[in-house]
């Protein structure tokens, strides 16, 4: 029986789908104003394998994961900059331009590490009609009100008739208590009330018709907004890092509760964040990674390139809920640990049949299962198929044996755990040998370009450099040589 923490709760608490057999799921997004970092690459690749799992286990999955394009305001506060807007602002493109160019981003780095994508992908840009009628209908329901063109969540009501921070733990007394005083220019009645739609200024560009006025809206609408019409007003499994707890889904329920009188989710799932040297990685401060500086080498956090599964692999062998340290000794290892396993599996591939079963695969089986059923348990997955890899051996050198049937059970049993759980190996390899064949080109090129440039023929060096770049792949010039990243 499958166990999820739930954070609601703070108790794992077993599955049961509101529809037997069918799973509605709803992670949040990114927000397309910058590539995607390992950091933002984890929490996705967590709630792939839960995704899987999910299949695995034969439920017809729902699975909507977001694009936040309008909405998201720098800082997460309500006054600031939308953040598509400032980077449309900054290089002068339209917004949408940005859009289109990290959306493209998006599909590319979760294509190549393996990422099934979700049943629905849904723009906040396209339910502009609908975040409205949510906002209107909760306004109708006495818990928003309209100010100077903008429609803000009233707490202070809401909390009156339900309770804010179920989810956190936090109290809106105590928040109120320590926080600062309202300016009297705010439109706000109180503090913590939060935007549901913002009054454009007469320079912003994204910017759509509604009943209070030309504006945009809130990034909590969105997700309310997108979750119940894809997947009602109440639904299994909601999703999204850490970080998202507080406010966004704090205030997702409470929208959620006011537009209908009942909690919208049942379980709440939290993965966990991934630190670089013990800082948050995060876009803005350059604690980063790039999933594509993993694949070429081209990060100064790294020694070499390493393929997408082998990142799929040392993610996997960290729980999803626990906080995850990258460094490049823990890649190193766990590149020798991916072959080792990956060689096994294809060891056993190629096994042949005994005359009797000598290995008891079902005890082995059990505990693969009860370490998912453990609320995703991915490392004591792998360290049971590590114990798969001792039995492979003994199979290979005789030392045991199994009839045909056993054989073919403990081969499916292990592509199953492999290949579909955890995403590693087949779809990959194919797109590692494509970037094998692509790596290879660039570095011929990079040859041509220093011999263009010993023989100091710049038009053509520079010719080289340019159009590699309008294909999006940088290159990179240092003391020790020329390194690229795409
Ligand atoms: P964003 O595009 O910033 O809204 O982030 C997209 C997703 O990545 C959200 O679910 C964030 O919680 C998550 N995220 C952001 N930074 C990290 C990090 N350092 N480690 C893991 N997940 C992160
Ligand atoms: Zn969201």
């Amino acid at each position: 029986m499958l166990k999820i923490y739930n954070s609601l709760s703070k108790e794992k608490e077993t599955f049961s789908p509101i529809r037997p057999g069918h799973v509605g799921m709803y992670v949040c997004g990114p927000t397309v104003y910058s590539n995607l970092h390992l950091g933002n690459l984890r929490t996705f690749m967590s709630f792939d394998m839960i995704f899987r799992y999910l299949l695995h286990l034969g439920y017809k999955v729902r699975y909507v994961r977001n694009i936040t394009d309008v909405g998201h305001l720098v800082g997460d506060i309500d006054d600031g900059e939308d953040k598509i807007a400032k980077k449309a602002r900054l290089e002068q493109l339209e917004p949408m331009e940005v859009v289109q160019r990290y959306t493209v981003d998006l599909h590319d780095i979760l294509n190549r590490f393996n990422l099934l994508p979700p049943s629905i992908e849904p723009t906040a840009t396209g339910h502009i009609i609908e975040q409205i009628n949510v906002i209107q209908k909760i306004i109708d329901n006495g818990y928003a009100y309209e100010s100077n063109g903008s429609v803000y969540f009233d707490l202070a009501k809401y909390n009156q008739d339900y309770e804010y921070g179920v989810l956190s733990h936090r109290k809106l007394e105590d928040m109120v208590g320590n926080s600062r005083k309202l300016s009297g220019q705010s439109d706000k009645h109180n503090e913590h009330d939060f935007a549901m739609w913002k009054r454009a200024n007469s320079k912003q560009l994204m910017r759509w018709p509604s009943p209070w006025g030309d504006g945009f809206p809130g990034w909590h609408t969105e997700c309310t907004t997108m979750s119940t019409k894809y997947l009602g007003e109440k639904f299994d499994i909601h999703g999204g890092g850490m970080d998202l707890k507080f406010p966004h889904h704090e205030c997702e329920i409470a929208q959620g509760v006011a537009y209908t009188g009942n909690a919208p989710v049942n379980y709440w799932i939290h993965a966990n964040l991934l630190t670089l040297n013990g800082k948050k990685m995060a876009k803005s401060s350059g604690n980063n990674i790039l999933p594509g500086e993993i694949l070429s080498g081209a990060s100064p956090f790294l020694s070499k390139a390493y393929s997408s599964s082998v990142i799929r692999f040392l993610m996997m062998q960290t729980h999803y809920r626990s906080i995850m340290d990258f460094s490049d000794d823990a890649i190193f290892a766990a590149d020798k640990g991916y072959n080792r396993l990956m060689k096994s599996v294809e060891t056993l591939q190629k096994l042949e049949a005994g005359g009797m079963s000598t290995l008891d695969i079902l005890p082995w089986r059990n505990n693969c299962y009860e370490a998912m059923n453990d609320d995703f348990n991915t490392p004591i997955l792998i360290s049971q198929l590590f114990e798969a890899v001792n039995f492979i051996n003994l199979l290979k050198n005789k030392s045991a044996s199994l009839i045909a049937t056993d054989l073919d059970l403990f081969t499916r049993l292990m592509s199953g755990f492999v290949y579909d759980v955890l995403g590693l190996g087949k779809t990959s390899e194919i797109n590692e040998g494509h970037n094998e064949k692509l790596d290879g080109t660039i570095n011929l090129l990079i040859e041509m370009r220093n011999s263009a440039r010993a023989d100091h023929n710049y038009v053509v060096s520079d010719q080289i450099r340019d159009g590699l770049e309008m294909l999006g792949i940088q290159l990179n010039d240092a003391k020790e040589g020329t390194t690229f990243s795409y």
